[in-house]
């Protein structure tokens, strides 16, 4: 239980400097804002964190990721 809380106040660290990185670089790249809902897999989040655990956050940012680049592959931009 005690794991779980670290892994999300380490996610919610971690999300929220991505945000302030993907700020200031100006990227596109949309994580969306923490809503209390995983926009991954649709299970309650905790206060602040966008996602519910880092295994989700991990699968989005690797889909999001592939999408991107297949994106760039097929040359849409
Ligand atoms: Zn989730």
């Amino acid at each position: 239980m005690s794991r779980q809380f670290d892994l999300a106040s380490d996610l919610e660290q971690l999300s929220r400097d991505h945000a302030i990185e993907a700020a200031r670089a100006g990227a596109k790249r949309e994580t969306p804002a923490p809503t209390g809902t995983c926009p991954w897999c649709e299970e309650a989040a905790p206060v602040g964190a966008t996602f519910c655990t880092a295994e989700c956050a991990g699968d989005w940012q690797e889909h999001h990721a592939r999408v991107g680049r297949a994106a760039r592959i097929s040359g849409a931009k």
